[in-house]
Protein backbone atom coordinates (compact mmCIF):
# COMPACT_ATOMS: atom_id res chain seq x y z
CA UNK A 1 0.00 0.00 0.00
CA UNK A 2 1.30 3.40 -0.74
CA UNK A 3 1.93 5.66 1.99
CA UNK A 4 2.89 9.37 1.30
CA UNK A 5 4.01 12.04 3.69
CA UNK A 6 4.27 16.00 4.30
CA UNK A 7 7.52 17.39 2.78
CA UNK A 8 8.19 20.45 5.17
CA UNK A 9 10.98 22.58 5.63
CA UNK A 10 13.15 19.95 3.49
CA UNK A 11 11.48 17.23 5.77
CA UNK A 12 8.87 14.43 4.90
CA UNK A 13 6.60 13.85 8.00
CA UNK A 14 3.69 13.38 9.35
CA UNK A 15 1.08 15.64 10.10
CA UNK A 16 0.95 17.29 13.71
CA UNK A 17 -3.12 15.46 14.67
CA UNK A 18 -1.22 12.34 11.82
CA UNK A 19 -4.22 12.41 9.97
CA UNK A 20 -4.33 9.88 6.99
CA UNK A 21 -7.24 9.49 4.20
CA UNK A 22 -8.16 6.57 2.14
CA UNK A 23 -7.26 7.11 -1.74
CA UNK A 24 -9.85 5.18 -4.04
CA UNK A 25 -9.56 3.86 -7.29
CA UNK A 26 -11.80 4.80 -9.44
CA UNK A 27 -12.10 2.11 -11.22
CA UNK A 28 -13.13 -0.14 -8.12
CA UNK A 29 -13.28 1.94 -5.47
CA UNK A 30 -10.97 0.08 -3.52
CA UNK A 31 -8.24 1.58 -1.38
CA UNK A 32 -4.91 2.57 -3.28
CA UNK A 33 -2.99 4.28 -0.95
CA UNK A 34 -3.04 5.89 2.40
CA UNK A 35 -2.16 9.70 2.45
CA UNK A 36 -1.08 12.27 4.83
CA UNK A 37 -4.29 14.45 5.45
CA UNK A 38 -3.07 17.71 6.53
CA UNK A 39 -4.78 20.43 8.47
CA UNK A 40 -4.15 24.33 8.53
CA UNK A 41 -1.47 23.95 11.72
CA UNK A 42 0.52 22.06 9.31
CA UNK A 43 -0.06 24.13 6.10
CA UNK A 44 1.29 27.22 8.66
CA UNK A 45 4.69 25.05 9.52
CA UNK A 46 4.59 24.95 5.44
CA UNK A 47 4.35 28.65 5.10
CA UNK A 48 6.70 29.58 7.63
CA UNK A 49 9.28 27.42 6.08
CA UNK A 50 8.93 29.02 2.67
CA UNK A 51 8.84 32.34 3.98
CA UNK A 52 12.01 31.78 5.70
CA UNK A 53 13.77 30.15 2.22
CA UNK A 54 12.58 33.25 0.39
CA UNK A 55 13.76 35.80 3.06
CA UNK A 56 16.91 34.23 2.97
CA UNK A 57 19.34 32.49 0.46
CA UNK A 58 16.56 31.34 -2.38
CA UNK A 59 16.57 34.87 -3.14
CA UNK A 60 20.45 34.79 -3.92
CA UNK A 61 19.90 32.56 -6.54
CA UNK A 62 20.71 33.86 -10.07
CA UNK A 63 18.63 32.64 -12.70
CA UNK A 64 21.17 30.40 -14.50
CA UNK A 65 20.40 28.30 -11.72
CA UNK A 66 16.89 28.41 -11.58
CA UNK A 67 17.37 27.73 -14.99
CA UNK A 68 19.34 24.59 -14.48
CA UNK A 69 17.10 23.64 -11.55
CA UNK A 70 13.90 23.54 -14.28
CA UNK A 71 15.91 21.58 -16.56
CA UNK A 72 16.96 18.88 -13.93
CA UNK A 73 12.97 18.39 -12.72
CA UNK A 74 12.51 18.01 -16.64
CA UNK A 75 14.76 15.11 -17.18
CA UNK A 76 13.84 13.75 -13.23
CA UNK A 77 10.12 13.47 -14.93
CA UNK A 78 11.72 11.50 -18.52
CA UNK A 79 13.12 9.27 -15.72
CA UNK A 80 10.88 8.08 -13.80
CA UNK A 81 7.69 9.22 -16.47
CA UNK A 82 6.37 5.58 -16.73
CA UNK A 83 6.33 5.17 -13.17
CA UNK A 84 3.93 8.68 -12.80
CA UNK A 85 1.81 7.67 -15.93
CA UNK A 86 1.08 4.79 -13.66
CA UNK A 87 0.21 6.45 -11.07
CA UNK A 88 -1.77 9.55 -12.19
CA UNK A 89 -3.71 6.51 -13.99
CA UNK A 90 -4.53 4.42 -10.78
CA UNK A 91 -5.73 7.89 -8.83
CA UNK A 92 -7.54 9.40 -12.07
CA UNK A 93 -8.95 6.40 -13.60
CA UNK A 94 -7.53 8.27 -17.01
CA UNK A 95 -5.71 5.84 -19.72
CA UNK A 96 -2.56 5.16 -19.58
CA UNK A 97 -1.88 6.70 -22.82
CA UNK A 98 -3.64 9.90 -21.72
CA UNK A 99 -1.28 10.03 -18.95
CA UNK A 100 1.64 9.16 -20.69
CA UNK A 101 0.68 12.01 -22.67
CA UNK A 102 0.48 14.09 -19.80
CA UNK A 103 4.01 13.19 -18.09
CA UNK A 104 5.50 14.59 -22.07
CA UNK A 105 3.60 17.93 -21.37
CA UNK A 106 5.08 18.09 -17.86
CA UNK A 107 9.04 17.68 -19.30
CA UNK A 108 8.39 20.31 -22.01
CA UNK A 109 6.45 22.92 -19.53
CA UNK A 110 9.57 22.57 -17.33
CA UNK A 111 11.94 23.09 -20.28
CA UNK A 112 10.08 25.68 -21.94
CA UNK A 113 9.77 28.19 -18.76
CA UNK A 114 13.86 26.86 -18.14
CA UNK A 115 14.70 28.35 -21.57
CA UNK A 116 12.06 31.43 -20.58
CA UNK A 117 14.04 31.94 -17.41
CA UNK A 118 17.31 32.17 -18.78
CA UNK A 119 16.58 34.31 -21.45
CA UNK A 120 14.91 36.97 -18.78
CA UNK A 121 16.71 40.51 -18.60
CA UNK A 122 16.02 43.58 -16.91
CA UNK A 123 15.29 46.66 -19.11
CA UNK A 124 16.95 49.99 -18.48
CA UNK A 125 15.48 52.92 -19.35
CA UNK A 126 16.46 56.06 -20.80
CA UNK A 127 17.07 58.49 -18.19
CA UNK A 128 19.58 61.61 -17.49
CA UNK A 129 22.93 60.34 -18.00
CA UNK A 130 23.81 60.69 -14.39
CA UNK A 131 20.86 58.05 -13.37
CA UNK A 132 20.62 54.54 -14.08
CA UNK A 133 17.02 53.63 -14.00
CA UNK A 134 15.94 50.13 -14.18
CA UNK A 135 12.75 47.95 -14.54
CA UNK A 136 13.96 45.32 -13.01
CA UNK A 137 11.30 41.67 -12.62
CA UNK A 138 11.24 40.51 -9.12
CA UNK A 139 9.81 37.03 -7.44
CA UNK A 140 6.37 37.79 -5.46
CA UNK A 141 7.82 35.58 -2.44
CA UNK A 142 5.56 33.11 -1.04
CA UNK A 143 3.59 30.97 -3.45
CA UNK A 144 0.39 28.86 -2.56
CA UNK A 145 -0.80 26.85 -5.15
CA UNK A 146 -3.72 24.77 -4.89
CA UNK A 147 -4.53 21.86 -7.69
CA UNK A 148 -7.97 20.19 -8.50
CA UNK A 149 -7.89 16.20 -9.24
CA UNK A 150 -8.35 15.88 -13.32
CA UNK A 151 -4.91 17.05 -14.32
CA UNK A 152 -3.23 16.62 -10.86
CA UNK A 153 0.72 16.77 -11.94
CA UNK A 154 0.03 18.72 -15.24
CA UNK A 155 -1.84 21.42 -13.21
CA UNK A 156 1.20 21.69 -10.86
CA UNK A 157 3.64 21.71 -13.26
CA UNK A 158 1.92 24.86 -14.94
CA UNK A 159 2.37 26.31 -11.09
CA UNK A 160 5.47 25.12 -10.10
CA UNK A 161 7.41 25.79 -12.98
CA UNK A 162 7.11 29.67 -13.17
CA UNK A 163 6.79 30.06 -9.62
CA UNK A 164 10.19 28.41 -8.81
CA UNK A 165 11.80 29.88 -12.17
CA UNK A 166 10.63 33.21 -11.28
CA UNK A 167 13.04 32.69 -7.71
CA UNK A 168 9.58 32.38 -5.54
CA UNK A 169 9.20 29.91 -2.84
CA UNK A 170 6.47 27.11 -2.76
CA UNK A 171 3.67 25.40 -0.61
CA UNK A 172 1.97 23.24 -2.80
CA UNK A 173 -1.65 21.44 -1.93
CA UNK A 174 -3.13 19.09 -4.50
CA UNK A 175 -6.50 17.62 -4.94
CA UNK A 176 -7.03 15.31 -1.43
CA UNK A 177 -8.39 12.80 -4.23
CA UNK A 178 -5.38 12.60 -6.15
CA UNK A 179 -2.08 13.69 -4.16
CA UNK A 180 0.02 10.47 -5.79
CA UNK A 181 1.87 12.22 -8.86
CA UNK A 182 2.68 15.55 -7.04
CA UNK A 183 3.90 13.46 -3.76
CA UNK A 184 5.97 11.48 -6.38
CA UNK A 185 6.73 14.81 -8.23
CA UNK A 186 7.93 16.21 -4.19
CA UNK A 187 10.12 12.89 -4.31
CA UNK A 188 12.26 13.72 -6.96
CA UNK A 189 12.69 17.86 -5.88
CA UNK A 190 13.79 15.93 -2.70
CA UNK A 191 16.73 14.40 -4.79
CA UNK A 192 17.72 18.01 -5.44
CA UNK A 193 20.25 20.26 -3.41
CA UNK A 194 17.29 22.65 -2.64
CA UNK A 195 17.52 24.79 0.51
CA UNK A 196 14.79 23.42 2.96
CA UNK A 197 11.42 25.49 3.08
CA UNK A 198 11.76 26.25 -1.11
CA UNK A 199 9.15 23.46 -1.79
CA UNK A 200 6.67 21.96 0.43
CA UNK A 201 4.12 19.89 0.09
CA UNK A 202 0.86 20.02 1.87
CA UNK A 203 -1.82 17.26 1.10
CA UNK A 204 -5.07 17.81 2.76
CA UNK A 205 -9.23 19.46 1.79
CA UNK A 206 -10.38 22.73 1.52
CA UNK A 207 -8.79 23.95 4.84
CA UNK A 208 -5.52 23.92 4.02
CA UNK A 209 -6.38 25.63 0.81
CA UNK A 210 -8.22 28.57 2.95
CA UNK A 211 -5.20 28.88 5.19
CA UNK A 212 -2.73 29.61 1.41
CA UNK A 213 -5.36 31.82 0.55
CA UNK A 214 -6.11 33.52 4.29
CA UNK A 215 -2.20 33.64 5.65
CA UNK A 216 -0.70 36.91 5.50
CA UNK A 217 2.39 35.54 4.97
CA UNK A 218 1.60 33.83 1.34
CA UNK A 219 2.57 36.68 -1.19
CA UNK A 220 0.53 34.90 -3.95
CA UNK A 221 -1.85 32.22 -5.03
CA UNK A 222 -2.46 30.32 -7.72
CA UNK A 223 -5.61 28.26 -8.01
CA UNK A 224 -7.30 25.78 -10.46
CA UNK A 225 -10.28 24.26 -9.70
CA UNK A 226 -14.20 25.30 -9.50
CA UNK A 227 -16.33 28.76 -9.31
CA UNK A 228 -17.13 27.66 -5.49
CA UNK A 229 -13.71 27.39 -4.32
CA UNK A 230 -12.76 30.05 -6.69
CA UNK A 231 -15.30 32.49 -5.20
CA UNK A 232 -13.78 32.01 -1.05
CA UNK A 233 -10.11 32.14 -2.49
CA UNK A 234 -10.99 35.49 -4.01
CA UNK A 235 -12.05 36.55 -0.75
CA UNK A 236 -9.88 35.12 1.29
CA UNK A 237 -7.08 37.10 -0.86
CA UNK A 238 -7.97 40.38 0.29
CA UNK A 239 -7.01 39.98 3.75
CA UNK A 240 -3.15 41.02 2.35
CA UNK A 241 -4.40 41.94 -1.08
CA UNK A 242 -1.95 39.01 -2.19
CA UNK A 243 -1.59 38.32 -6.39
CA UNK A 244 -4.03 35.66 -7.11
CA UNK A 245 -4.59 33.50 -10.56
CA UNK A 246 -7.70 31.43 -10.85
CA UNK A 247 -8.37 29.10 -12.96
CA UNK A 248 -11.78 28.19 -13.24
CA UNK A 249 -14.42 25.95 -14.86
CA UNK A 250 -15.68 25.87 -18.74
CA UNK A 251 -18.94 25.50 -20.60
CA UNK A 252 -17.34 25.33 -23.57
CA UNK A 253 -19.27 25.35 -27.30
CA UNK A 254 -18.02 23.13 -29.83
CA UNK A 255 -20.00 25.07 -32.95
CA UNK A 256 -20.01 23.23 -36.50
CA UNK A 257 -21.36 24.89 -39.10
CA UNK A 258 -23.18 22.65 -42.71
CA UNK A 259 -19.98 23.43 -44.73
CA UNK A 260 -18.24 21.80 -42.05
CA UNK A 261 -15.30 18.62 -43.00
CA UNK A 262 -18.67 16.25 -41.05
CA UNK A 263 -16.34 13.09 -40.89
CA UNK A 264 -13.50 15.66 -38.97
CA UNK A 265 -16.18 17.50 -36.90
CA UNK A 266 -18.15 14.07 -36.02
CA UNK A 267 -14.61 12.37 -35.11
CA UNK A 268 -13.44 15.46 -32.75
CA UNK A 269 -16.74 15.84 -31.15
CA UNK A 270 -15.80 12.63 -29.48
CA UNK A 271 -12.73 13.74 -28.31
CA UNK A 272 -13.87 17.20 -27.32
CA UNK A 273 -16.54 16.00 -25.08
CA UNK A 274 -14.90 12.32 -23.85
CA UNK A 275 -11.28 13.11 -23.78
CA UNK A 276 -10.45 11.82 -20.12
CA UNK A 277 -14.44 11.04 -19.43
CA UNK A 278 -15.12 14.75 -20.18
CA UNK A 279 -13.17 15.61 -16.65
CA UNK A 280 -11.65 18.58 -18.67
CA UNK A 281 -11.78 22.34 -17.89
CA UNK A 282 -12.09 22.84 -21.38
CA UNK A 283 -13.88 19.92 -22.51
CA UNK A 284 -16.47 20.50 -26.09
CA UNK A 285 -19.55 19.12 -23.98
CA UNK A 286 -21.83 22.08 -25.43
CA UNK A 287 -22.22 20.77 -28.82
CA UNK A 288 -24.21 23.33 -31.23
CA UNK A 289 -24.96 22.27 -35.00
CA UNK A 290 -26.43 24.07 -37.84
CA UNK A 291 -30.13 23.12 -38.38
CA UNK A 292 -29.76 21.71 -42.04
CA UNK A 293 -26.71 19.01 -41.03
CA UNK A 294 -28.00 18.58 -37.18
CA UNK A 295 -30.33 15.64 -37.55
CA UNK A 296 -27.35 13.66 -39.90
CA UNK A 297 -24.77 14.70 -37.05
CA UNK A 298 -26.83 13.62 -34.22
CA UNK A 299 -27.36 10.18 -36.47
CA UNK A 300 -23.80 9.81 -37.10
CA UNK A 301 -22.91 10.77 -33.41
CA UNK A 302 -25.31 8.38 -32.06
CA UNK A 303 -24.13 5.19 -34.03
CA UNK A 304 -20.34 6.12 -32.74
CA UNK A 305 -21.41 6.19 -29.11
CA UNK A 306 -21.93 2.31 -28.85
CA UNK A 307 -18.87 1.67 -30.13
CA UNK A 308 -16.86 3.76 -27.16
CA UNK A 309 -14.78 0.77 -25.65
CA UNK A 310 -15.13 2.11 -21.71
CA UNK A 311 -12.85 0.09 -19.50
CA UNK A 312 -9.92 -0.03 -16.99
CA UNK A 313 -6.95 2.60 -17.95
CA UNK A 314 -4.70 0.39 -18.01
CA UNK A 315 -6.03 -1.74 -20.98
CA UNK A 316 -4.62 -0.76 -23.72
CA UNK A 317 -7.98 -1.18 -25.97
CA UNK A 318 -9.83 1.30 -23.56
CA UNK A 319 -10.40 4.51 -24.89
CA UNK A 320 -13.02 5.66 -21.88
CA UNK A 321 -11.78 5.51 -17.69
CA UNK A 322 -14.33 5.88 -15.22
CA UNK A 323 -15.02 9.14 -13.87
CA UNK A 324 -13.15 10.12 -10.48
CA UNK A 325 -15.18 9.84 -7.62
CA UNK A 326 -18.87 9.00 -6.70
CA UNK A 327 -19.33 12.46 -5.78
CA UNK A 328 -19.24 13.08 -9.61
CA UNK A 329 -20.84 10.04 -10.19
CA UNK A 330 -23.86 11.09 -8.87
CA UNK A 331 -24.35 14.53 -9.68
CA UNK A 332 -23.50 13.89 -12.99
CA UNK A 333 -26.62 11.66 -13.24
CA UNK A 334 -28.72 14.28 -11.41
CA UNK A 335 -27.31 16.63 -14.72
CA UNK A 336 -28.61 14.14 -17.21
CA UNK A 337 -31.91 13.38 -15.63
CA UNK A 338 -32.79 17.68 -14.70
CA UNK A 339 -32.14 17.83 -18.71
CA UNK A 340 -34.14 15.12 -19.29
CA UNK A 341 -37.21 16.56 -17.19
CA UNK A 342 -36.15 20.16 -18.79
CA UNK A 343 -36.79 18.03 -22.54
CA UNK A 344 -33.59 17.11 -23.76
CA UNK A 345 -33.46 13.83 -25.53
CA UNK A 346 -31.54 10.92 -24.14
CA UNK A 347 -30.21 9.89 -27.28
CA UNK A 348 -27.52 7.42 -25.65
CA UNK A 349 -25.87 6.32 -21.87
CA UNK A 350 -27.03 7.99 -18.87
CA UNK A 351 -26.40 5.27 -16.54
CA UNK A 352 -23.60 2.81 -15.61
CA UNK A 353 -22.80 0.52 -18.37
CA UNK A 354 -24.09 -2.85 -18.10
CA UNK A 355 -21.38 -6.14 -16.73
CA UNK A 356 -19.71 -6.82 -13.16
CA UNK A 357 -16.63 -5.33 -13.81
CA UNK A 358 -18.31 -1.63 -13.98
CA UNK A 359 -20.79 -2.85 -10.73
CA UNK A 360 -18.26 -0.93 -8.65
CA UNK A 361 -16.19 2.13 -9.74
CA UNK A 362 -17.72 5.55 -10.83
CA UNK A 363 -18.71 4.41 -14.37
CA UNK A 364 -20.88 5.85 -16.84
CA UNK A 365 -21.66 5.55 -20.62
CA UNK A 366 -20.72 8.41 -22.95
CA UNK A 367 -24.02 10.17 -23.21
CA UNK A 368 -25.76 11.93 -25.92
CA UNK A 369 -28.51 14.38 -25.08
CA UNK A 370 -29.87 16.00 -28.11
CA UNK A 371 -32.50 18.94 -28.41
CA UNK A 372 -30.91 20.81 -25.74
CA UNK A 373 -31.96 24.78 -25.86
CA UNK A 374 -29.51 27.29 -24.44
CA UNK A 375 -31.98 28.42 -21.60
CA UNK A 376 -31.76 24.51 -20.16
CA UNK A 377 -29.54 23.91 -16.93
CA UNK A 378 -27.49 21.96 -18.84
CA UNK A 379 -26.29 23.86 -21.56
CA UNK A 380 -25.26 26.54 -19.27
CA UNK A 381 -24.26 24.45 -16.41
CA UNK A 382 -20.41 22.59 -16.24
CA UNK A 383 -21.41 19.20 -16.34
CA UNK A 384 -17.58 17.57 -15.92
CA UNK A 385 -18.62 14.23 -16.99
CA UNK A 386 -18.85 12.32 -20.50
CA UNK A 387 -21.85 14.36 -21.74
CA UNK A 388 -22.80 15.87 -25.09
CA UNK A 389 -25.71 18.16 -24.98
CA UNK A 390 -26.55 19.11 -28.43
CA UNK A 391 -28.30 22.64 -29.61
CA UNK A 392 -29.68 23.52 -32.90
CA UNK A 393 -28.78 27.31 -34.20
CA UNK A 394 -30.14 28.63 -37.38
CA UNK A 395 -27.78 31.21 -38.32
CA UNK A 396 -24.42 32.55 -37.57
CA UNK A 397 -25.68 35.61 -35.39
CA UNK A 398 -27.45 33.01 -33.03
CA UNK A 399 -24.49 30.55 -32.78
CA UNK A 400 -22.74 33.47 -32.26
CA UNK A 401 -25.03 34.78 -29.12
CA UNK A 402 -26.21 31.29 -27.97
CA UNK A 403 -22.10 30.70 -27.65
CA UNK A 404 -21.55 33.82 -25.60
CA UNK A 405 -24.48 33.72 -23.74
CA UNK A 406 -22.64 31.74 -20.68
CA UNK A 407 -21.00 33.33 -17.64
CA UNK A 408 -17.64 30.77 -18.60
CA UNK A 409 -15.17 31.96 -21.03
CA UNK A 410 -12.51 29.41 -21.30
CA UNK A 411 -12.53 27.77 -24.76
CA UNK A 412 -15.06 27.27 -27.56
CA UNK A 413 -14.34 25.68 -31.01
CA UNK A 414 -15.47 26.55 -34.77
CA UNK A 415 -15.35 23.79 -37.77
CA UNK A 416 -16.38 25.66 -41.28
CA UNK A 417 -14.69 25.64 -44.22
CA UNK A 418 -14.96 29.55 -44.35
CA UNK A 419 -12.15 30.76 -43.50
CA UNK A 420 -13.80 34.32 -43.71
CA UNK A 421 -16.49 32.71 -41.25
CA UNK A 422 -14.05 31.14 -39.24
CA UNK A 423 -11.98 34.78 -38.27
CA UNK A 424 -15.14 36.26 -37.83
CA UNK A 425 -15.93 33.99 -35.61
CA UNK A 426 -12.29 33.55 -34.16
CA UNK A 427 -12.68 37.29 -33.28
CA UNK A 428 -16.66 36.81 -31.59
CA UNK A 429 -15.82 34.79 -29.42
CA UNK A 430 -15.37 35.87 -26.02
CA UNK A 431 -13.19 32.74 -25.04
CA UNK A 432 -9.22 32.46 -23.98
CA UNK A 433 -8.80 29.87 -26.34
CA UNK A 434 -10.72 29.52 -29.56
CA UNK A 435 -10.12 26.53 -32.23
CA UNK A 436 -11.04 26.36 -35.80
CA UNK A 437 -11.34 22.99 -37.28
CA UNK A 438 -9.41 21.03 -34.26
CA UNK A 439 -10.19 20.63 -29.85
CA UNK A 440 -8.09 20.62 -27.37
CA UNK A 441 -4.31 20.87 -28.71
CA UNK A 442 -2.82 23.74 -26.65
CA UNK A 443 1.57 24.58 -26.26
CA UNK A 444 3.75 25.90 -23.52
CA UNK A 445 4.19 28.75 -26.02
CA UNK A 446 0.70 29.88 -25.97
CA UNK A 447 -1.47 31.15 -23.11
CA UNK A 448 -3.80 29.14 -21.46
CA UNK A 449 -6.84 30.77 -19.00
CA UNK A 450 -10.47 32.36 -19.31
CA UNK A 451 -12.48 35.10 -19.83
CA UNK A 452 -15.44 36.05 -16.98
CA UNK A 453 -16.58 33.54 -14.44
CA UNK A 454 -13.39 31.02 -15.55
CA UNK A 455 -10.61 32.89 -14.07
CA UNK A 456 -8.50 35.40 -13.44
CA UNK A 457 -4.65 35.39 -15.24
CA UNK A 458 -2.92 32.62 -17.43
CA UNK A 459 -0.96 30.20 -17.18
CA UNK A 460 1.53 28.81 -19.57
CA UNK A 461 3.81 31.62 -22.07
CA UNK A 462 5.65 34.53 -21.13
CA UNK A 463 2.31 35.41 -19.15
CA UNK A 464 2.54 32.32 -17.46
CA UNK A 465 6.22 33.61 -16.15
CA UNK A 466 5.35 37.07 -15.41
CA UNK A 467 2.24 36.45 -13.11
CA UNK A 468 5.05 35.66 -10.72
CA UNK A 469 6.73 38.30 -10.63
CA UNK A 470 6.31 41.65 -9.33
CA UNK A 471 8.18 44.53 -11.17
CA UNK A 472 10.56 47.09 -9.92
CA UNK A 473 11.32 50.38 -11.23
CA UNK A 474 14.90 51.04 -9.86
CA UNK A 475 16.30 54.23 -10.34
CA UNK A 476 19.80 54.98 -8.95
CA UNK A 477 21.40 59.05 -8.78
CA UNK A 478 24.96 58.29 -9.18
CA UNK A 479 25.22 62.51 -8.68
CA UNK A 480 22.85 64.22 -6.62
CA UNK A 481 22.95 67.67 -6.59
CA UNK A 482 20.60 69.93 -3.93
CA UNK A 483 17.56 70.87 -5.93
CA UNK A 484 17.00 74.19 -4.11
CA UNK A 485 12.84 74.24 -4.88
CA UNK A 486 12.25 74.57 -1.18
CA UNK A 487 14.69 77.61 -1.35
CA UNK A 488 18.55 77.34 0.21
P1 LIG B 1 -12.47 22.14 -6.46
O1 LIG B 1 -12.71 23.59 -6.57
O2 LIG B 1 -13.44 21.33 -5.70
O3 LIG B 1 -11.06 21.85 -5.77
C1 LIG B 1 -9.85 22.35 -6.32
C2 LIG B 1 -8.82 22.45 -5.23
O4 LIG B 1 -9.22 23.45 -4.29
C3 LIG B 1 -8.63 21.17 -4.41
O5 LIG B 1 -7.26 21.06 -4.08
C4 LIG B 1 -9.50 21.43 -3.19
O6 LIG B 1 -9.08 20.68 -2.08
C5 LIG B 1 -9.28 22.92 -2.97
N1 LIG B 1 -10.36 23.63 -2.29
C6 LIG B 1 -11.67 23.32 -2.24
N2 LIG B 1 -12.35 24.26 -1.54
C7 LIG B 1 -11.44 25.20 -1.15
C8 LIG B 1 -11.52 26.43 -0.41
N3 LIG B 1 -12.68 26.88 0.07
N4 LIG B 1 -10.39 27.12 -0.21
C9 LIG B 1 -9.22 26.70 -0.71
N5 LIG B 1 -9.07 25.53 -1.41
C10 LIG B 1 -10.18 24.80 -1.63
O7 LIG B 1 -12.30 21.63 -7.95
P2 LIG B 1 -12.11 20.13 -8.44
O8 LIG B 1 -13.44 19.47 -8.31
O9 LIG B 1 -10.91 19.51 -7.82
O10 LIG B 1 -11.76 20.36 -9.99
C11 LIG B 1 -12.72 20.48 -10.96
C12 LIG B 1 -12.88 21.93 -11.38
O11 LIG B 1 -11.63 22.45 -11.80
C13 LIG B 1 -13.79 22.09 -12.56
O12 LIG B 1 -14.65 23.18 -12.36
C14 LIG B 1 -12.83 22.39 -13.71
O13 LIG B 1 -13.40 23.08 -14.78
C15 LIG B 1 -11.77 23.16 -13.02
N6 LIG B 1 -10.52 23.12 -13.78
C16 LIG B 1 -10.13 24.25 -14.45
C17 LIG B 1 -8.97 24.24 -15.22
C18 LIG B 1 -8.54 25.47 -15.98
O14 LIG B 1 -7.43 25.46 -16.51
N7 LIG B 1 -9.33 26.52 -16.08
C19 LIG B 1 -8.20 23.09 -15.28
C20 LIG B 1 -8.61 21.96 -14.58
C21 LIG B 1 -9.78 22.00 -13.82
Amino acid sequence: MIQTQLYIDGQWQSPIDNGTRDILSPADASVIAQAAEATRADARLAIAAARRAFDGPWRQTTIRERAKLLNKIAELIDRDAEKLAHLESLNTGKTLTESRTDMGDIAATFRYFAGLVASEAGAVNEAPHHVISRTLREPVGVCGLITPWNYPLLQAAWKIAPALGAGNTVVIKPSNLTPLTTHHFTQLVAELDLPPGVFNLVTGGAEVGAELAESLDVDLVSFTGGAFAGESIMKAATGNFKRIGLELGGKNPNIVFADADLDAAVDYALNAAFFHAGQVCSAGSRLMVEDSIYDAFIGRLAERLPRIVIGNGFHGETRMGPVQSAQQHEKILGMVQAGIAEGARLVHGGKRPPGDVFKQGYWLEPTLLADVTAQMKIAKEEIFGPVITAERFRSEAEALRAANDTPYGLAAAVWTRDLDKANRMSRALRFGTVWVNDYHPYFPEAPWGGYKASGIGRELARIGLDEYTELKHSYINLAPKAMGWFGA
